[in-house]
């Protein structure tokens, strides 16, 4: 017999047992995204390398060690897409929609090469919101206070958000000096993975989740006491918007995100229920990005839910919505009867929008059809036998109770829809 070919480690199977709390999730996210006027963007999930390489950063892990690449039969460089923004840049530009401001979203996989555990897949999902040409700090508020929105739309509860700012390019790269002269000079307690960020990368040091490097990073020189002017205003703004609307956050200077287009305002929505894998959400502004790929400066800030670490988190928390429950489940049985199932179910369809029915398929006794109505999970089992024909009704059972009346199949729908 031959081998039987497994899926690729890290990459989930989303079976039905699931899939509905997904659905509810999702929709409940589309509403609220909407709700605020922001617009569904679809594109592709396979890009040019390039642009990876030229948003998030050489030296950041996603590009250094995290990419799915490979070469297409014309011989070039494409991957399949580590996140969202990249992408999202990239078809607004294209498309002319920056000449004007925009708030968009989008939702779907994302692939990133890293050892799977808990809470961290090769393929995940997640929910992408991005908005472009706003300048002001009145749009991260907005967006932070959507988040929050989500979250008491969800019922979640157990996330507390962090906040940061990173400052303009400048302000950054004086830091960045600072900040390598410190770590110089206790470079005895540097693991070994800041050893290697300490000159490409070292504002990624100070996001190690290595406990040991906690107390040097905590002693580190903090970005928010050298924030440029504007920054430390907008800063503000956006701090004085979240006590108004009674958002509580905490200003954690070591936030920093393991990508390098950020600037400014940067955010995360972080739990200690998942264990190490806590970031639920993240985001922040990277005004220089669109720039960067040859577009004419936009300003832009955005965010992204891991839509796995959301599910387990309302799951951890007994916060996964309800799944609705089907209707019914119509049993048929005898010649006519089978006959009959199809248009009787075609009718209430019909006449019930909404209405969530099985009908039976594959013949049977009465009682293994009766079996599959009870294992539905459905609120009334319908039931078409002989004598129902003979008469022109239905059995109609309601399983909760075990009750049973013969309704008229006239009379059927409006039963069925009180
Ligand atoms: P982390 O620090 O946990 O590696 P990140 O900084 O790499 O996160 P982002 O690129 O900001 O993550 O992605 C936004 C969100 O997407 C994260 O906060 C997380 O919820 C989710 N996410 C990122 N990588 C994974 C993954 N490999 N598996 C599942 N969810 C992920
Ligand atoms: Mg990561």
């Amino acid at each position: 017999m031959a081998d039987t070919i497994r899926s690729i480690r890290g990459m989930n199977d989303l079976l039905p047992d699931v899939t509905p709390y997904w659905q509810a999730v999702e929709a409940t996210l589309k509403s609220v995204l909407n709700g605020y006027g922001y617009q569904e963007i679809r594109f592709p999930i396979v890009e040019k390398t390039e642009l990876f390489k030229r948003s998030i950063g050489e030296v950041t892990d996603i590009v250094e060690k995290e990419m799915y690449t490979f070469e297409d039969r014309n011989g070039d460089s494409l991957t399949l897409r580590p996140e969202g923004t990249a992408g999202c840049v990239r078809a607004a530009m294209e498309n002319g929609l920056l000449n004007q401001t925009q708030r968009l979203w989008y939702m779907g996989p994302m692939f990133r090469h890293e050892r799977p555990q808990k809470g961290r897949y090769r393929q995940f999902h997640q929910v992408g919101v991005e908005a472009y040409g706003f300048d002001g700090p009145d749009i991260d508020a907005e967006m932070i206070l959507m988040t929050a929105r989500l979250w008491k739309q969800l019922g979640l509860i157990g996330v507390t958000l962090q906040l940061n700012s990173l400052g303009s390019t400048e302000a950054r790269l004086a830091y960045r000096d600072e900040l390598v002269k410190y770590f110089e000079a206790n470079q005895e307690q540097l693991d070994e993975d800041s050893q290697r960020r300490l000159h490409s990368n070292p504002l990624r040091i100070l996001d190690s989740k290595n406990p040991d490097m906690q107390a040097l990073n905590e002693a580190a020189p903090k970005l928010i006491d050298h924030l440029d002017d504007e920054s430390r205003a907008d800063f503000e703004a956006l701090c004085r918007t979240l006590d108004n609307a009674g958002i509580e956050y905490e200003i954690n200077p070591r936030l920093v995100r393991g990508l390098d287009y950020y600037g400014k305002t940067v955010f995360e929505w972080v739990t200690d229920q998942l264990g190490s894998q806590g970031t639920v959400c993240a985001g922040g502004r990277y005004d220089g990005l669109v720039a960067q790929l040859g577009g004419k400066g936009a300003t832009a800030i955005g965010f992204a839910i891991g839509i796995e670490r959301l599910i387990a988190l309302l799951e951890a928390t007994s916060a996964l919505p309800e799944i609705p429950q089907m209707d019914a489940y119509l049993v048929a049985v005898g010649e006519a009867a089978a006959d009959k199932a199809p248009i009787l179910a075609e009718s209430l369809r019909d006449q019930l929008p909404g209405f969530k029915l099985i009908s039976h398929c594959g013949g049977g006794s009465f009682k293994s059809q009766f079996k599959r109505a009870d294992r539905s999970g459905a609120r009334w089992t319908l039931i078409l036998g002989e004598e129902e024909i003979n008469n022109e009704t239905v059995g109609v059972k309601t399983m909760a109770t075990g009750e049973q009346e013969t309704v008229n199949w006239c009379d059927l729908a409006a039963y069925l829809s009180q």
